[in-house]
């Protein structure tokens, strides 16, 4: 079994929910607050982690409340905090999420703090941990010049680096070129490559596109549809499992999480997508985000 590296955001979702969102100017009374550990990076390393991966989370957070959320999380799922960095002035990064409980509408505003802060410094500790992997998984919700950086050293390092191109963004040949297997949703692809996603033939042409930019092999996910694979030799539509959907939220970290947790242990790239897929249909299936993350009992018992 290969070691697998998540390199990637740690932050607090605070999340009120109200029967309206507020106008600029207005105060309105909210019905309740939650507070929970998010970040796409953080989410991925559950999901990996539960999924059963032998994996290091690198992430950075705040010397204040919200980064002792992350080091609870970490403890609590068993998975070290070696590699959580603790910045010095920076916050944890925090994203306060407001709900209009009435429509399921939502307004969202992420400050990324101390994960938006990742120095060469930080890099330079985690060279040793990123060498013994045989894979890294990625998103883009740290500050992008560290993710150039980190695809630039494990790529020289002769890792396979899996990114998730979340949140939706343009990317350079540069980083694409470094990529074995890139997994956008189907927004994601669309800016990426400036395809609209409906289908399996539009997924298909999207998929072409990011190989022609330099990416190795894609996984498009199509929400309640599965998932579209694509290699050099193969192209195949994985269809989603049939579940009661609750929240969607974090599904796509789900999906990624377990997805490098099967290629670590060997699986070729469908079989780690049927895995995956798996893993994000029983994420909808309960409520949140990191605690949503199914474990591989549940993954096994579906497959
Ligand atoms: P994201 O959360 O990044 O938008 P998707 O919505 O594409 O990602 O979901 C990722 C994966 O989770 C899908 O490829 C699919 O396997 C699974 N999934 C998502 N929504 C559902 C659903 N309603 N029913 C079954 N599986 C789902």
């Amino acid at each position: 079994m290969e070691k697998v590296v998540v390199f990637g955001s740690f932050a607090a979702d605070l999340t009120s929910r109200a029967p309206k969102l507020p106008k600029p100017g207005e105060t309105i009374i909210g019905s309740s607050f939650k507070i929970g550990p998010g970040g796409k990076g953080s989410n991925q390393g559950v999901a990996a982690s539960r999924a059963g991966a032998d994996m290091t989370m690198i992430t950075k957070v705040g010397k204040d409340v919200f980064g002792n959320i992350a080091l609870d999380l970490y403890k609590d799922e068993n998975m070290g905090t070696d590699y959580i960095f603790i910045d010095e002035e920076k916050e944890t990064g925090t994203a306060l999420i407001m709900v209009d409980e009435n429509i399921a509408e939502n307004q969202i505003l992420v400050v990324s703090g101390a994960c938006g802060n990742i120095t060469d410094d930080d890099i330079g500790k985690a060279e040793s941990v990123i060498s013994e992997a045989g894979i890294i998984l990625m998103q883009l919700e740290i500050n992008m010049d560290a993710t150039k950086k980190i695809v630039d050293l494990a790529h020289k390092m002769g890792k396979k680096i899996v990114l998730n191109p979340a949140p939706a963004m343009p990317l350079s040949k540069d980083i694409l070129s470094k990529v074995s297997i890139a997994t956008p949703n189907e927004h994601e692809a669309e800016t990426l490559t400036g395809i609209k996603v409906v289908d399996e033939i539009t997924a298909q042409k999207a998929a072409e596109k990011l190989m022609e930019m330099g990416v190795k092999n894609v996984i498009i996910t199509l929400g309640k549809e599965g998932a579209f694979v694509k290699t050099q030799d193969e192209s195949q539509y994985i269809k989603a499992i049939k579940v009661d959907a609750v929240d969607t939220t974090g599904a796509g970290d789900a999906f990624n999480g377990a997805f490098v947790t099967a290629l670590s242990e060997g699986k070729d790239i469908f079989q780690a997508a049927r895995f995956g897929n798996i893993a994000g249909a029983l994420s909808v299936t309960k409520y949140g985000t990191a605690p949503a993350m199914p474990y591989r009992s549940e993954i096994d018992k579906v497959l």
